[in-house]
């Protein structure tokens, strides 16, 4: 599932390919992904303007409609993007295509339906409604930020690493990659992480998105001291060789290390 790596470098991409070219039209292929909007009046909010920039709050991708608002993607368990010029070949999975003008196309495409497509009048008015946390890299996040944001809450810490409405923007992936990095169980309570602990988990969680974002978000390009490209029923531990172990936490699997994650 894309997490906030995958949507920043998603972010990047529409950047650096579909700004600052006027929308000629708009074809949606599953209405079920439009959020709040219908096909008719997602044309009308975007033909005739252009993006003017981009943001991004957690797992959402955010366009800003010039004059208009802003337009919202969340890619679901698999969704992508695929921006193109004079090719007329729609790719598979396409469930919605923005046309630029000079044949330029940016598709939006989704193997599963469980994304979706929504408009918003200001972003921080959205991330209010849908009630969630604070991205990580926004600037006001500090590590003080971190620390109140987890002290006095039960449950384990994969469990809140991935609660959007307590951060916003990491995953069942990044969650692991992230106590693996910090040696720490994935369903070690809260309330049992000394201060140190926090610490360090704050410290490597801005350490390994980072990384990960440097390395456009693919695990075959990560560190060979990273989890991530182990995450299979024969993965290895990268730091000491033994085999990973697999449990459920909040009904996700979770990989992790016996031997180097107390
Ligand atoms: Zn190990």
């Amino acid at each position: 599932m894309p997490e906030l790596p995958d949507v920043e470098v998603f972010r990047r991409y529409c950047q650096s390919t579909s700004l600052h070219q006027m929308i000629t039209d708009v074809k949606v292929y599953s209405e079920r992904i439009l959020d709040g909007i219908t096909e008719e009046g997602l044309r009308k909010y975007l033909r005739g303007h252009k993006f003017q920039s981009t943001d991004r709050h957690g797992k959402y991708l955010f366009l800003d409609v010039s004059g208009k608002g802003w337009l919202g993607l969340h890619f679901g368990m698999t969704g992508t993007i695929k921006y193109s010029k004079n090719d007329h070949e729609i790719p598979d999975y396409t469930r919605a295509l923005y046309d630029f003008e000079e044949d330029c196309h940016l598709a939006f495409i989704m193997p599963r339906k469980l994304g979706s497509i929504f408009t918003a009048g200001q972003i921080q008015d959205f991330v209010e409604k849908k009630e969630l946390g604070p991205d990580v890299f926004k600037e006001d996040f500090d590590e003080k930020t971190f620390l109140v944001l987890i002290s006095n809450r039960r449950g384990m810490i994969k469990s809140q690493l991935m609660n959007q409405k307590l951060i916003s923007g990491i995953g069942n992936v990044y969650s692991d990659e992230i106590l693996f990095q910090a040696k720490i169980h994935p369903r070690k309570k809260l309330m049992k992480l000394s201060e140190e602990e926090k610490r360090r988990i704050y410290k490597t969680m801005k350490e390994v998105l980072d990384t990960a974002i440097e390395q456009q978000a693919d695990p075959d390009q990560f560190p060979t001291s990273y989890l991530t490209p182990h995450r299979n029923k024969e993965g290895t531990c990268p730091r000491c060789g033994r085999g990973l172990d697999k449990i459920k936490v909040s009904g996700r699997t979770s990989y992790f290390c016996p031997f180097c994650q107390g």
